[in-house]
This record gives structure tokens, sequence and C-alpha cells, in this order.
């Protein structure tokens, strides 16, 4: 029995070329659509598939920084200076033949290279029916707008949803679109339209509440109003699954106090960052991180006066 579902070596090759014919025959640039299994939690195994990824300019990165500073802090770092790619790492928690997703990427309607979830479930042979819950970190396109096709139905018709009140409190709110810029209105709408698609399937809970077996809630706000990570536990073990607590590589671990674009609520997102990378490089606990290069597993460790992501 293919058990691991794609997993191994084979499974993973096997995914990759899929993946990437799809993607050569619709005209597109072959980016990989992988399974990878990347820990085990006694009985669990936790993977990460790709959802594929985006480009950003340098700049969203970090708000009032020189672009001198910015490139050199990459340059120095290994890192891309022309723009900087975001790839998106959506987590899988197998337990049996059942499985957790926590996000689901960012559908057909977000930007250019993303939206290769459901693609990459098929690819890897995880059949839809046996995704039991979804959970989200927060409700940005990037990690909502896959949870629904196409025809605008569930991507796991039989999978219950969860997500923080907060979170859900903030998008579904009359005054959202005065609380937001301009150009982030079409995040409000379409997390409006997925959220109300899920209906009554989605669930509200609180950080710090077990949100399935062995899964509990983390706040991690700041990035938005209700975002949350996820700590994963099994066989006396931990994994803190992070969305977007820490959103890049470099920039989120050796200078916190730099603010993207994207944070909705800067001052906060600082903070939350220094008390959680404090925390992940005292506690050695292993993270999965949605944006950071594939699969995104490693561990935080102090660096200097801040921290530095060691990829597993
Ligand atoms: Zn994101």
């Amino acid at each position: 029995m293919a058990s691991v579902n794609g997993t191994g070596p084979q499974g993973t090759r096997r995914a990759f070329l899929s993946g990437a014919a799809g993607f050569v025959a619709a005209g597109m640039l072959p980016a990989p659509a992988r399974a990878e299994g990347v820990a085990r939690l006694g009985s669990r195994e936790v993977l990460t598939i790709s959802d594929g990824s985006f480009t950003v300019p340098l700049a969203m990165l970090a708000r009032g920084v020189p672009p001198d500073t910015l490139m050199a802090a990459l340059r120095e770092a290994g890192q891309p200076i022309d723009q900087a790619r975001m790839p998106l790492n959506i987590t899988l928690i197998r337990d049996g033949d059942r499985y957790t997703v926590i996000d689901c990427g960012a559908g057909g309607h977000f930007l250019a290279g993303s939206g290769q979830f459901a693609a990459s479930l098929d690819a890897a042979g995880i059949d839809r029916a046996r995704v039991a819950r979804v959970l989200f970190t927060h409700a940005h396109p990037d990690h909502l707008w896959g949870a629904i096709d196409e025809f605008d139905s569930a991507l796991f018709p039989t999978a219950r949803y969860g997500m923080a009140a907060a979170e859900i409190a903030f998008w579904m709110a009359e005054d959202v679109y005065a609380r937001l810029p301009e150009d982030r209105h079409a995040f409000a709408a379409g997390a409006q339209r997925v959220l109300k698609t899920l209906g009554d399937r989605l669930e509200r809970f609180a950080p710090g509440q077990e949100v399935a077996p062995g899964i509990l809630a983390v706040e991690t706000a700041g990035h938005t109003p209700g975002h949350v990570a996820f700590e994963v536990a099994g066989g006396g073990e931990t994994l803190l699954v992070l969305g977007d607590a820490l959103i890049h590589p470099v920039i989120s671990c050796r200078y916190p106090d730099w603010r993207s674009v994207a944070d909705i609520d800067p001052d906060l997102a600082v903070a939350t960052r220094w008390r959680l990378l404090e925390r992940l490089a005292t506690d050695r606990v292993p993270v999965i991180a949605y944006h950071f290069p594939m699969p995104g597993l490693g561990r935080i460790e102090r660096a200097g006066s801040a921290y530095r992501f060691v990829a597993a």
C-alpha cells in the first residue's frame, strides 16, 4: 500500500513530474507541485504541500527601510535582491487515513504562480474526502481563497473548518472596508465570499483552545487581528505551524522590527514577532513557516541581537 501518499522520494518525484507537466501543457512556468513528509510526531505524520509561489516587490517586506539598507541585508544573507519570492507551504497532518489541513492556498483568483493546492493534492494522490478538518491561521487571500474551487464549492466538502473568532469578526464586520487601505478592499470582499460559502461548516475558536486533538491555537495577532499559529503535538514532541507570524526567513528573523506592508497592525506584529522568536529560540521547537523556502521546516536560533532561521 502506498501509505505515504506520495511523500516518499518516489512519490515526491511522481508528484513533481505530474504537476510540472500540467503547467507546461497550460503554457505556464513549471512550478513544482509537491508534497513532502517533513516530520513524525508519534503516529502522526506532518507533510507540507505546495500551493506554488508568487513574487512581491522587496519594498513590501520592510516599509520605510531605505532600499540600500534592505538590499544590503538581503545580499549579506544570500537572498535575491530584485524581488522577494514567496512560496506557499500548506501543512497536512495525517492521523491514520484522516488529514487535517492548515491553510488552503490562494485559489485561482489571486497572484500568478499560486493556486496549485488542488493540483498538488491530486498529484500526491491525496483523496479530498479524507480531509476531516481544515484550520486557518488567518483570512488573507493566499491562505483562505483556495478553500473554495472555481465553482464556489468547498474544496473539502465533508470537512469541518475552523478559524479564530476574532479573525472572522474582523473580516465580516461592516466597517472592515473603512479599516483597510483601498488597495486591500479586494481582500475583504474575497474573505467575505469564502467565509459565507463555508457557512455553518465554519467553527469559531479562541487562542489557547485545543481546536482538534493535539492541536492548540496559539495567539500571534498583528499580521491580522485574529492571526493564530498552531502547536501540533504527538509522541511527546511538538511542532509549531506559524502561518504568517514570520513571513520572510531573513527579514522576519534578523530584523524583527522591520514592518511588512502586509501586517494589518504593524506595531502588534513587531511585538508578536519578538515574543515568538524568543520562545522558539528558547524551546527549540521546530517550525513550519508558510512563506519560507519549501518545505518551510526549520528552527529559530539566537543570532547577535536578533535571530536566524535554520532550515531543517
Ligand atoms: Zn501569507
